[in-house]
């Protein structure tokens, strides 16, 4: 049973709910979970007009975080944005619900938002990456007092943004480098065909020697449904996939991602327990 010392510094939390009270519903949610960090998506990904982000009870919200030390969440943009899209009508849509969701996290003073980089439907990964880097260049003027950070993805259907590499050539193309940074997905890493398992130090050492660390903003925690390599993306509960308990374990503590979000998005409903089992906590009866 590791000692208490060994979870110093991690922020472990999950995807939550912002359903009626908003972010005070996301904060009670995590506190029921006894995490320290967590994640919501402002809006639905039905799409739709956006609820308007001043009734998430924003200052309750932070003085509930403040009380819980719970710090540093995170805000996924909806999944409808598809920046790399050929059709103009999806790619102007993207460009503006982002825009509209850099003013609504920065109303909530929240320094993060992970969006998939996108997916390129037929045109290839080169025309794809050009369009994301529009869409981006677009968007930021280099005054948001937050990171846009690329998620990276396990390399299904037509999407961009799998490799470190594709990753990095899209931040070495935008005007204003300095507002993206990057979130891992170690379901997705996995399912690409980064060795996470065996080799997490060899990730990471790929990770700095193409994007810099410093770009590592944020995590996904999530086990995986299918075999390293097989480039699919379903997320399996901790400890009940193919990465497995043991290696998701020394992923959370490792100490590079000290102080960096981490967050479940595993699909049934166990949060608690997976945070204890991730942090070798006794659940308290
Ligand atoms: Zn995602």
């Amino acid at each position: 049973m590791p000692d208490l010392d060994q979870n110093e510094g991690v922020l472990l939390g999950a995807n939550v709910s912002v359903a009626k009270t908003g972010l005070l519903a996301a904060v009670e949610e995590t506190i029921a979970y006894d995490a320290n960090t967590f994640m919501i998506y402002t809006r639905s990904n039905r799409g739709g007009k956006a609820r308007p982000i001043e009734d998430f009870n924003r200052d309750a919200g932070l003085a509930r975080m403040d009380e819980h030390g719970i710090v540093d969440p995170v805000v996924h943009l909806s999944y409808l944005v598809n920046l790399a899209s050929p059709k103009a009508d999806i790619w102007t849509y993207g460009v503006s619900v982002l825009k509209e969701e850099i003013e609504r996290v920065s109303y909530l003073g929240f320094r993060y938002i992970v969006m998939h980089p996108g997916s390129h439907v037929g045109e290839g990964v080169d025309y794809a990456i050009g369009r994301i880097v529009e869409g981006l260049n677009t968007v930021l003027t280099g005054d948001e007092p937050l990171w846009v950070c690329l998620e990276t993805m396990a390399g299904d259907g037509s999407k961009v943004g799998n490799s470190l590499e594709e990753i990095a050539e899209i931040i070495a193309r935008v005007d204003h480098p300095d507002k993206l940074g990057v979130c891992i997905d170690t379901c997705h890493n996995y399912s690409f065909g980064y060795d996470i398992v065996n080799d997490f130090d060899g990730f990471l050492q790929k990770f700095d020697d193409v994007l810099g660390l410093d770009r590592l903003k944020c995590a996904h925690i999530n086990d995986s449904k299918n075999p390293f390599g097989s480039r699919k993306d379903r997320h399996a509960n901790i400890g009940e996939g193919t990465i497995g308990l043991d290696a998701l374990r020394r992923i959370v503590h490792h100490p590079q991602l000290r102080g960096i979000p981490q967050i479940l998005e595993t699909p049934a409903g166990q949060y608690r327990d997976e945070i204890n089992q991730l942090l070798g906590r006794t659940p308290s009866a």
